[in-house]
């Protein structure tokens, strides 16, 4: 009977939240394969000078682009496609339905949730309840305390979770930075997942004892706060930041692509109105200036950086930049090696790895070089989780917890070899 009233209750403020969000009814996602390299640089050239919502982006000849469009473009799109022979599959019938089933499976979880803490680290939450997790964490667990790195363009705190048995040790660190992409939700779940192991499993379980015993561990659950809550309050679908572009009616800069490591290139737009905008110089948002400078408080710390992205399944280093191999490639390959093979070992989830400029596609301003190339950590990736195109960004809560399991253990392995 309780939860009966409580899955009402649930199901009416949904009803009430929902009302404000976009609907992508009837929205589509297609997924096309260039098989040629001027097919290649036709959907790159779209990409870039148009607001068309690339799931994922053209990366490479014979590497598949995800596209979502309304409706209405469904013929004008599939036409386009045809006119220059690139093949296409529908990927997704009918966004609008997945969305639904998302925020029905959130809220049913919630509606069932009994646990002790503030949130259930099995779900997906807003910004409020994330940063009520954080700090209630922080006043009862003598290890985690809390770093306020800056705030956002409409002054949301950006917040770095840091655990510590010795803070006065200046242990070497871990990092991760987590929903830089806000539509990316399983990126922020899963850092909160391995947070709560971490936690949790501080002086009972010996191997999470040992490895905060060893390292401080820093993670930022939501770099992009802005852009998350609007994923929340009003567009499941956003990426960008929500900074208001001058002398633009588009909104929000591409995070990811503000960073000073070949700022400006290949892989990123000028257009306000791309989701890969870069901004106009580098480090020109409040939030790659918050990350850039978490990162470099710990300067010559810092053993491995990890930024959180998806879906594709992919292990990713520097460069993103250039095709050019960095100098200790060889052992930043061994690296991910390891990782993906105890990440694949733990559910058979398949992944593909190496230099990012290689593997999937030149990408200017991403964090991952940065860290590289200005901070001098070797061991800087960027993982792309689940999947590979059922549900794109809608992964259903029920994954978070296989995701964040197989992706723990490959950090965990890769940190025990490097
Ligand atoms: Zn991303």
């Amino acid at each position: 009977m309780k939860i009966c009233v409580i899955a009402l209750i649930f199901a009416l403020i949904l009803a009430i939240s929902s009302a404000s969000r976009i609907n992508y009814s009837g929205n589509l996602v297609l997924r096309a394969i260039p098989e040629t390299p001027e097919q290649l640089e036709f959907l790159r050239d779209w990409e870039s000078a148009s607001s068309i919502d690339f799931w994922i982006l053209p990366a490479a000849v014979k590497q598949f682009a995800d596209i979502r469009i309304n409706a209405e473009s469904y013929a004008n799109v599939t036409q386009l496609l045809a006119e220059r022979n690139i093949s296409h599959k529908i990927l997704i019938v009918d966004l609008g339905q997945l969305n639904k089933k998302e925020q029905q499976n959130i809220a049913l979880r919630r509606a069932l949730y009994n646990g002790n803490k503030a949130i259930d680290v099995e779900n997906y939450h807003t910004y409020e309840e994330v940063m009520a997790y954080l700090t209630d964490l922080a006043n009862t667990n003598p290890i985690v305390s809390l770093k306020t790195g800056g705030t956002s363009e409409e002054g949301r705190d950006i917040v770095q979770a840091i655990i510590s048995s010795d803070l006065s040790a200046n242990k070497p660190v871990h990092f991760f930075d987590c929903n830089i992409h806000s539509r990316e939700w399983i990126t922020g779940a899963t850092c909160i997942w391995i947070i709560d192991q971490i936690t949790s499993g501080y002086g009972s379980d010996p191997e999470i004892t040992a490895l905060v015993d060893q390292y401080d561990w820093k993670f930022i659950p939501i770099a992009n706060p802005d852009g998350y809550a609007y994923t929340w309050s009003t567009d499941r679908n956003w990426r960008k930041t929500r900074i208001v572009n001058n002398g633009s009616a588009c909104i929000g800069v591409d995070v990811n692509r503000n960073f000073l490591a070949g700022f400006g290139g290949t892989g990123s737009s000028g257009d306000p109105c791309s989701n890969t905008f870069r901004g106009n110089v580098a480090f020109s948002e409040k939030e790659s200036s918050a990350l850039r400078d978490l990162i470099a408080a710990d300067r010559g710390r810092v053993k491995t950086a990890v930024s959180m992205h998806s879906y594709s399944q992919m292990f990713l280093s520097a460069y993103g930049y250039t095709t050019d191999l960095p100098p200790e490639y060889p052992e930043m390959f061994r690296a991910m090696e390891i990782a993906v093979g105890a990440l694949t070992a733990t559910y058979g989830t398949k992944y593909t790895y190496g230099n990012t400029a290689v593997t999937i596609y030149i990408a200017s301003g991403v964090t991952t070089d940065h860290y590289y190339e200005n901070e001098g950590i070797v061991h800087s990736y960027t993982i792309e989780l689940r999947d590979s195109g059922t549900y794109g960004f809608q992964l259903p809560p029920d994954q978070i917890v296989p995701t964040a399991i197989e992706t723990w253990n490959g950090l965990k392995a890769m940190i025990n070899a490097i």
